[in-house]
């Protein structure tokens, strides 16, 4: 089993990664411990929590919502939680980010310990202490920051989660690669092929090196003031494609790198051999919605992308743009600049 420790202005946090589905019988025992999860995971390894009081979502983003919490809030009423309960959320990022965010503000905050069992969660979303639901149509923009005191990871759950879900989870990798590791892009570049057959062994060594960046950057920038931001890479063009385009997150994040990567190399910053590289991998993963030409989404819609991401303040936004595989950098730049270069790297095609 190994052990991560997360210490951050946002408190403490544990991530045990290992075969814990094992030891799973004995958190229903945790005394008051009640069990948030989704249909298709309740279906698949209820097994593992009987005797645990549980609330089951229905499974997808429509659940990430304010009447959802108002539920959530009821049943913890209804059974008398106080602040020695502890609440467990089991499934993937949306139960995570509901567990969290209902944990976190009901009587001012109970302990919740995660077990996410996708891939994009165990890699990213359980890991950082953002919880939250969506309003009015956009992502997050209601949440805290609130770690959890555990994150418990078994790979052996990602055995029963479809490809469209591995690939959610290999475009954070990539990101986090990107951003932070030569070694892991190395890695991927050699394993995508097992990675994507959900081989154990490349599936533990990707979850385990996305969670090291992960976590190392949390602890220097708990709550996104500096550093935390280049989490982002991908994700300011990518949330607006996911909505307008109807793509997958994954599928949508990665054509955004594959755009970032693209205007980072157009002002210099990016060398032309490294933007071939991180073409190659994006191509190899997601082989519909990394090229740019076979795929454009209309213009427009990235001006409009660009605009509404939630990040913006005032007449600038923040960009992430790499400066070589492994390196991000966040630049400031107004909104009109940003446009410039979308429409920029359109006429080039
Ligand atoms: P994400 O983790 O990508 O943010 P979700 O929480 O929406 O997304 O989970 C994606 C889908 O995968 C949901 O339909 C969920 O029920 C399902 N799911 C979660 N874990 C597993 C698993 N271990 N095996 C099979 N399906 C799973
Ligand atoms: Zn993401």
């Amino acid at each position: 089993l190994k052990e991560l420790r997360i210490s951050s202005s946002l408190g403490t946090s544990t991530i045990c990664l290992g075969p814990i589905r094992r030891s799973l019988e004995q958190l229903g025992a945790i005394q008051k411990s009640v069990l948030i999860t989704d249909r298709n995971v309740a279906s698949l390894y209820s097994h593992l929590f009987l005797g645990c009081r549980s609330f089951i979502l229905s499974p997808g983003e429509e659940s990430k919502s304010l009447s959802t919490i108002e539920k959530i809030y009821r049943k913890f009423f209804d059974w008398r939680l106080d602040r020695s309960s502890t609440v467990i959320g089991f499934g993937g990022g949306v139960v995570g980010d509901i567990t969290g965010f209902a944990a976190s503000t009901y009587l001012r905050g109970l302990p919740f310990i995660l077990i996410p069992t996708t891939l994009l969660s165990q890699a990213d979303s359980s890991v950082g202490g953002k919880t939250g639901v969506n309003f009015l149509g956009y992502k997050n923009i209601i949440g805290t920051f609130t770690l959890p005191r555990f994150v418990l990871i078994d790979p052996c759950f990602l055995q029963t989660l479809p490809e469209e879900e591995i690939l959610n989870g290999a475009a954070e990798i990539v990101k986090h690669a990107l951003i932070a590791s030569p070694g892991l892009f190395r890695f991927l570049k050699k394993e995508w092929p097992r990675l994507l057959r959900k081989d154990k062994a490349v599936l533990k060594k990707a979850v385990l090196t996305s969670i090291q960046i992960k976590s190392a950057i949390v602890c220097r920038d708990g709550k996104e003031k500096g550093e935390r931001r280049k989490l982002n890479f991908g994700h300011t063009l990518g949330h607006a494609l996911e909505k307008s385009c109807a793509l997958s997150h994954g599928q949508a994040v990665a054509w955004a790198m594959d755009f970032a990567a693209r205007l980072s190399c157009r002002l210099n910053l990016l060398s032309p051999d490294d933007l071939t590289g991180i073409l190659t991998l994006l191509k190899n993963l997601f082989p519909s919605s990394s090229s740019l030409s076979s795929s454009l989404p209309p213009k427009e819609s990235l001006h409009a992308a660009a605009r509404l991401d939630k990040k913006r303040e005032a007449e600038d936004i923040r960009f992430v743009f790499l400066s070589g595989i492994g390196k991000a950098v966040v630049k400031k730049i107004p909104y009109f600049e940003l446009e410039r270069l979308i429409d920029d790297l359109y006429q080039s095609g």
